[in-house]
């Protein structure tokens, strides 16, 4: 399959070709497209073929949902059973935007779109080449990240271009993503409200606005023997090829430690890199270091955590070390995506000293 790379400034929009992605998504086809979080590879989310190759086109398990992109409010209304109050307090206060509502699903939304599961998640997108695009499709796109399963999330539509060359009929560049991670999921479906996965809507926005909100138990725990509630979340999602560990302690103490980690791997032949936030950056002496963000930062660390987790799968690097970071805010996103890299690999020199 030849596929078909477009670029669409979210500032100049170019209705022709978006009505052509559109037309490809009504016809059956897949086409990735930007949104605010990370790239989507899109497809017909009522149509249960397009969802089916949508899984073969990332080579992801089909027992793993997918968010259905809705572009207007009313649309909510016929792909799920009831619209509870709570959901129409959470759209109001966050939608359009990064916040995916888990909710009973119409008899409309076929079982391949939601891995067999009654119910549907639904996100209305704020990047306005995504609205634009959902629209011409005819309002309904179902869209996991544009990447190949287990490889991170794509950021950058160069990295769309390298999973999905050849497997999907069109590519939508929009340049570079602003926030960087997947959209926060919140399951609307129990007593109360429960994050399935975070993002950059945080536990707390939601309690401002919902009151009681919980978390999935399994989010930050690696030793937690509960199964996560969203199936994505089960799976090893997000590694790089490379060994990953986390160091958590004082700042001077995880340089210390990961330099002498550093320095045994390379005793043993390894390439080496470090996840290193700006302050600490020129301490290290690993073969590779990249700088995430500064400490002050975690929106820009949480923009440029997967694009520098691709970066370290192309120059090979087999060892990797990464500071750690506090997980409020965003900061939860941030660790909880960090951790899953790492396989829950994590050395904490606070309960060492
Ligand atoms: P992705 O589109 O790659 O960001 O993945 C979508 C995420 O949403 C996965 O982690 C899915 O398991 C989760 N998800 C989608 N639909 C549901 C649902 N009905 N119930 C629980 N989790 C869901
Ligand atoms: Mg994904």
């Amino acid at each position: 399959m030849r596929t078909e790379v477009i670029i669409q400034e979210e500032n100049r929009i170019d209705n022709t070709s978006l009505t052509r992605a559109g037309d490809i998504i009504r016809r059956g086809g897949l086409v990735a497209f930007p949104t605010e979080t990370v790239y989507g590879l899109g497809g017909d989310g009522l149509n249960p073929e397009s969802s089916r190759k949508i899984y073969e086109a990332k080579g992801r398990p089909s027992d793993n949902p997918l968010i259905i992109h809705i572009c207007r409010m009313e649309d909510l209304y016929s792909i799920v059973k009831e619209v509870p109050e709570s959901a129409k307090k959470l759209a109001e206060a966050f939608w359009p935007g990064p916040l995916t509502m888990i909710l009973p699903k119409a008899d409309c939304v076929p079982k391949e779109t939601t891995g067999g599961l009654d119910t549907v998640a639904v996100r209305m997108p704020s990047h306005k080449v995504a609205l634009a695009f959902i629209k011409e499709a005819g309002g309904f796109v179902a869209a996991p990240s544009a990447n190949l399963s287990g490889k991170p999330s794509p950021t950058l539509a160069k990295y769309v271009v390298e999973d999905m060359d050849g497997r999907i009929d069109m590519i939508i560049d929009g340049g570079d993503i602003a926030i960087g991670l997947e959209s926060t999921i919140v399951d609307l479906t129990g007593e109360v409200p429960m994050i399935l996965r975070p993002g950059y809507i945080t536990l707390e926005m939601l309690q401002d606005v919902l009151g009681e909100v919980t978390c999935d138990p399994t989010l930050l725990d690696g030793t937690c023997t509960d199964r996560p509630k969203a199936p994505g979340m089960r799976y090893r999602h997000y590694a790089p090829k490379g060994d990953m560990l986390i160091v958590e302690g004082s700042s001077d103490a995880v340089v210390s430690a990961i330099n002498k980690m550093v320095a045994e791997s390379k005793a043993q032949g390894l390439k080496t890199g470090v996840i290193a936030t700006a302050e600490n950056a020129e301490k290290y002496d690993a073969d590779v270091v990249k700088i995430v963000g500064s400490r002050q930062e975690a929106t820009a660390v949480a923009a440029s955590l997967y694009r520098i987790l691709r970066e370290f799968d192309d120059e090979e690097t087999d060892a990797i070390y990464s500071e750690s970071f506090a997980t409020d805010g965003i900061g939860q996103a941030i660790m909880n995506r960090l951790l899953k890299a790492a396989g829950h690999k994590y050395k904490n020199l606070w309960e060492d000293a």
